[in-house]
């Protein structure tokens, strides 16, 4: 799935800064309970420590002691209570004793032994027998000798026990196959299902469970005989129980039930339009990743396990059905309606099942041995020709690159109006939001780069996912970290025109921002709940994930990392895997001197990642690691790194032949240099995730070399000077005035990776000086930035631009320009609008300055209203997510106001877009006052269209409170997630959230008085 898209450029990189907590902050910490390596699938069962609460720092008897913690996790945790003494339990519990499945201790067996009494033996026994619990939850056995714990049984709707007390599934039986009947009616909004489900008995069972969300079940059959269906709500299952042992074999389950479509973005859901005739239409669309899929039909609803599926669709004759697999037939039903039949498909996972009724139209070319085709609502239809090219290109390209064919013979690509993720990876039928899928006339480049890094990224992930999938959620990060790697190692290659390597590397600094905070989590992390599923698509599962195989990549050669990923895909093809099983194949075809599994299990398995001192004495370099952490107190704990480090120096140069490698693995060694040298880099154009610091020498020595000739450093390497000076000032280890000094070589800089991320940076101290109104401070941030870009951005070219580049670098330059209200740029932007205008809007304006030349024209009543008309009648996805930027940056409280009610009821502006204004809108001063609250008093609206903990509620969290910077809004933010209870303040989120702005507190606190001085 492609999460970010929405939030690219805007995804909040926090403004923070080291210094010491005087206390902790109130964040999860899960890396102090992540296993060394992924949890087997096999011997699954609900580990309860990884649950939050327990990680933070409540053990199960404190959980015992604590009523009302205990209340609250029950909801969270479900099932991790199930083992609880029953006077721990209130009286309306759901739940109800078990007979102890058997005993593991005898904790006061010594006390039996020496008693003299038989009374008392009689009486121990009876307390033994009654209070100990099995050992379903603990790994390794039951470790607590004085535990009073039973193993409870819920009970299901119907009343009777449910016989399941796991979150994950049991894995006695397997679905082998399903045959799955949809009828969808897009009148009332409703469908009946008919599934039929071969399942395989591995191991002697009196039950079969499976998973079943949402949807009310009207008859069931095992073998043909009717029988009763128990569901327990909380965790989406349900169950058959059978009064003998199934034997192993093979055995049929068919299940008839009905459901309406859902109401939010996931399982399988309903969305409308308005086309250009004013008439409204329908359709239907299914996005199952993670756990929807149990909304559509019963299913075993864990990605290990893969069946086949073939399935039917019945529609009215004006629609068109789309599938995983090819259409095999059509016919015509007496009622009037039609129905098709797709093939069987390939073995796969829930997740990735897809279909969709809708009045689309399409285009569709061969390729290799795979129709591709790209679908989009009919207005539409002339802008899905770049997305078929480029699909087209990419498919090739992967074919070549993974030596396994695509296995299937279709592959579509489906704009669809409405839907939240960027993209779907759904087998042979990827899904899309219109704008990361359709190209008009008016799209620019940079549209076009977004468009190409989307179908890159889905594409990768037919074979990264599709074809090899992660067991479970815990490995998220294979999937998605992969797909993202993927996607600009492909654009690289194919379209080499589109500048994707800056890209890349701002994705590399936003991972290290994130991942410097003490909320961050471990890339492979234990994950159980629904809400810690959904928070695996974060950014360290995708941006961490891809940088630390850019790592790995960029230490082995080109053709062992790709000869090692087509040994794991050929070795696991259909089936699913685990991180060790990646490393294990890159491990086989690696020649280097190096254990490849150890040196990536020491970035997979602890969060965070290292910072390097290096140091210098004439030829000896001295190198130390430790934890780059923004909240110090937290380093106590001696995370060790096996870091590739590379570096160059100026007696070869900057030239990729020049750069050399030594291998960190302990806490400080020491490196001999050849020859005395001038400077040294390291961290060869930032390929390595971690960032570096020099002694006083080495930076004055790098300053001095840029100064006088910025090209003695590749264009990354200057861009990570930059990011790494500033997080190490946030980190206390620079003074301000050292960044500063760094940035004077700026006004010789004409690269943009190196000047938008100089922007990037002085952005967020602008704006988090402008959110505290410190007026005078802003004054001089403005002064200084005009003082150091001010004549770059008077010469930047408002005419059509070729060059992703220079675009790229315009825009930020322009944009930042406008916004401070610079002459310039203010008097061009409103020409270019007017002018625009007068021609009716056929003198086209640059597509890359169009955010620029709206924003300015939005803040008039008059521009506003206009942008706003040409809102509502735009068909061009692209130019309208312009506009209604431009317009969410309005400085008008009224404005603002009706865009945040329209955005969220979607009345005028798509529901999917509200991540997006929200985070616009909290952008200016007068916005934040009001998203924030907005947010608040929506609250209940807003999760019932965006599910917890995932990534459209961690972009509006970050989006409405990272700015703040005071004690009174801290104090806010938490209380009021405190008062959500569970489904509030137990999301990763919300700790990161109330972590930036402790340290946003400490970076005021420390900088502000003497931020004057530097400026
Ligand atoms: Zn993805």
């Amino acid at each position: 799935m492609e999460s970010f898209e929405s939030e690219r450029a805007s995804l909040p990189r926090n403004m923070i800064e080291n210094s010491m907590f005087e206390e902790e902050p109130d964040v999860v910490d899960l890396a102090k309970e992540s296993p060394s390596y992924p949890i087997e699938s096999d011997d699954v069962v609900y580990e309860p420590r990884s649950s939050r609460l327990l990680v933070r720092g409540l053990g199960e008897n404190d959980l015992d002691e604590d009523e009302e913690d205990y209340e609250s996790s029950t909801r969270l945790l479900g099932m991790s209570f199930m083992n609880r003494s029953s006077s721990q339990r209130s009286a309306t519990s759901s739940y109800t004793r078990q007979k102890p499945s058997g005993l593991c201790s005898m904790p006061s067996a010594k006390s039996i032994v020496v008693s003299v009494l038989i009374f008392v033996l009689v009486a121990s026994l009876i307390m033994v027998i009654y209070f100990l619990p099995g050992c379903t939850f603990t790994r390794d056995g039951c470790k607590k000798a004085n535990s009073t714990i039973d193993t409870v049984y819920p009970i299901s709707t119907s009343g009777e026990l449910f016989p399941w007390t796991e979150l994950r599934l049991p894995v006695s039986v397997h679905p082998v196959h399903y045959n799955i009947s949809i009828n969808p009616n897009l009148t009332s909004m409703s469908f009946q299902g008919k599934v039929l489900i071969i399942v395989q008995v591995l191991q002697e069972t009196k039950k079969v469970v499976l998973h079943s969300s949402d949807m009310k079940i009207i008859k069931a059959t095992f073998e043909s005989k009717e029988v009763k269906i128990l569901e327990y709500k909380p965790w989406q299952q349900i169950a058959i129980k059978f009064p003998e042992d199934l034997k192993k074999g093979q055995y049929v389950l068919k299940i008839d039930y009905t459901a309406n479509f859902s109401s939010s973005y996931d399982g399988f859901y309903n969305s409308s339009y308005v086309d250009t005739t004013g008439t409204k239409r329908v359709l239907a669309a299914t996005q199952f990743e993670p756990l929807a899929a149990r909304k559509a039909f019963p299913c075993f609803d864990e990605p290990a396990f893969k069946s086949t599926f073939l399935i039917k669709i019945t529609r009215e004759p004006k629609y068109i059905s789309l599938s995983n697999m090819p259409k095999a037939t059509t016919s015509n039903l007496n009622n009037g309606l039609q129905e098709d039949e797709f093939e069987k498909s390939v073995n796969m996972s829930t997740y990735l099942v897809a279909f969709i009724v809708a009045e689309f139209s399409g285009v569709s070319k061969n390729v290799s041995k795979t129709m591709v085709s790209v679908y989009a609502i009919p207005d539409k239809r002339d802008q899905v020709y770049y997305a078929l090219e480029t699909a087209g290109k990419l498919l090739e390209f992967y074919n070549t690159f993974f030596e396994i064919d695509y296995p299937l013979s279709k592959l579509d690509l489906v704009a669809v109006p409405d839907f939240l993720a960027g993209a779907m990876e759904n087998w042979g039928l990827i899904t899309f939001r219109e704008t990361t899928l359709l190209v008009g006339n008016h799209s620019s480049p940079i549209d076009k780069q977004l468009v190409t890094s989307v179908i890159a990224h889905e594409l990768a992930h037919q074979w990264f996912g599709n074809l090899v999938t992660m067991r479970w959620w815990n490995d998220l990060w294979l999937n998605e970290g992969f797909a993202t790697y993927m996607q600009y190692r492909s654009i690289e290659t194919v379209f080499p025109d589109l500048d994707i390597d800056t890209e890349f590397l701002s994705v590399r600094f936003r991972a290290l921002a994130k991942d410097a905070l003490n909320s961050s989590h471990p890339v492979s992390t234990v994950v159980s709940s629904p809400e810690q599923v959904e928070e695996m698509f974060d950014s360290v599962s995708y941006e961490k994930g891809a940088s630390i195989l850019l790592m790995l990549n960029a230490t082995l050669t080109d053709e062992e990392f790709r000869k090692g990923v087509i040994e794991y895909l050929q070795k696991y093809t259909f089936r699913n895997t685990e991180s060790e099983d990646l490393w294990n194949s890159l491990s086989q075809v690696s020649k280097q001197p190096f254990n490849v599994t150890q040196m990536m299990n020491t970035w997979t398995v602890q969060k965070g990642f290292p910072l390097v001192t290096v140091r210098r004495n004439g030829t000896e370099v001295t190198l130390t690691q430790e934890h780059f952490h923004l909240n110090a107190e937290s380093t106590s704990h001696s995370s060790l790194w096996h870091i590739p480090l590379t570096y160059v120096n100026d007696s070869c140069g900057a030239l990729s032949s020049c750069k050399q490698v030594y291998h960190l693995k302990d806490k400080t060694a020491t490196l001999k240099l050849p020859d005395q040298v001038k400077w040294l880099k390291f961290n060869y154009r930032s390929e390595g995730f971690y960032i570096v610091h020099y002694d006083e020498e080495g930076w004055r020595a790098l300053n001095e070399a840029l100064s006088m000739d910025v090209n003695i450093l590749p264009r990354e390497d200057r861009a990570a000077l930059i990011n790494n000076i500033f997080s190490l000032s946030r980190l206390g280890k620079v003074p301000f005035r050292q960044v500063l000094n760094l940035m004077e070589y700026i006004r010789n800089e004409t690269e943009t990776a190196p000047l938008t991320e100089a922007l990037f940076q002085l952005a967020q101290i602008y704006r988090l000086l402008d959110k505290r109104s410190e007026l005078n401070l802003v004054y001089r941030m403005k002064s200084y930035i005009f003082d150091h870009f001010g004549s770059l951005m008077d010469s930047q070219s408002w005419k059509q631009e070729s060059s992703v580049s220079k675009m790229t670098l315009r825009s930020a330059l322009l944009e930042m320009a406008c916004s401070f209200d610079r002459h310039n740029c203010t008097i061009q932007a409103k020409h270019i609008f007017d002018r625009w205008l007068a021609s009716n809007k056929t003198n086209q304006i640059p597509s890359d300055l169009m955010i620029t030349v709206f924003k300015v024209a939005a803040q008039t009543e008059d521009g506003w209203t206009t942008l706003l008309d040409s809102y509502k009648n735009s068909i061009c996805d692209t130019e309208k997510r312009k506009t209604l930027e431009a317009l969410a940056s309005t400085q008008d409280v009224k404005k603002i106001i009706l865009i945040l009610l329209k955005s969220l009821d979607g009345s005028m502006i798509q529901t999917q877009e509200f991540p997006f204004v929200i985070n616009t809108i909290s952008k200016s001063l007068a916005g934040s006052l009001y998203a924030w609250d907005f947010v608040k008093e929506n609250w209940d609206k807003i999760n019932q269209k965006f599910p917890v903990g995932s990534f459209a509620i961690q972009s509006i969290i970050m989006s409405t409170t990272s700015q703040f910077s005071t004690k009174t809004h801290l104090v806010e933010v938490q209380n009021y997630f405190s008062s959500l209870g569970d489904r509030g303040s137990q999301m990763r989120i919300v700790q990161e959230a109330i972590e930036t702005i402790k340290l946003n507190m400490r970076w005021m606190e420390k900088n502000l008085n003497t931020l004057q001085n530097w400026l």
